[in-house]
């Protein structure tokens, strides 16, 4: 299980995936949806948008089933 470099936070895979489309695609250390959000300074619900939108376009870091975020 891969957890947050921060907060030590365990991870979704919806999470590693924005980790790995929004920062860097072969990063090996993640952000938490949170964590992610303030260091990007974007709200955290844009995240979360923008991950159902990667998932129905069908992206394969995003799975299928919606995780809960
Ligand atoms: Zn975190």
């Amino acid at each position: 299980m891969r957890v947050c470099k921060k907060c030590e936070k365990n991870l979704t895979a919806d999470e590693v995936g924005l980790n790995l489309k929004l920062i860097d695609r072969s990063g090996t250390e993640f952000l938490c949806i949170d964590c992610l959000a303030a260091y990007l300074k974007l709200p955290r619900d844009d995240l979360i948008a923008m991950a159902d939108r990667f998932r129905k376009t069908g992206c394969v870091l995003f799975p299928k089933k919606p995780s809960s975020l």
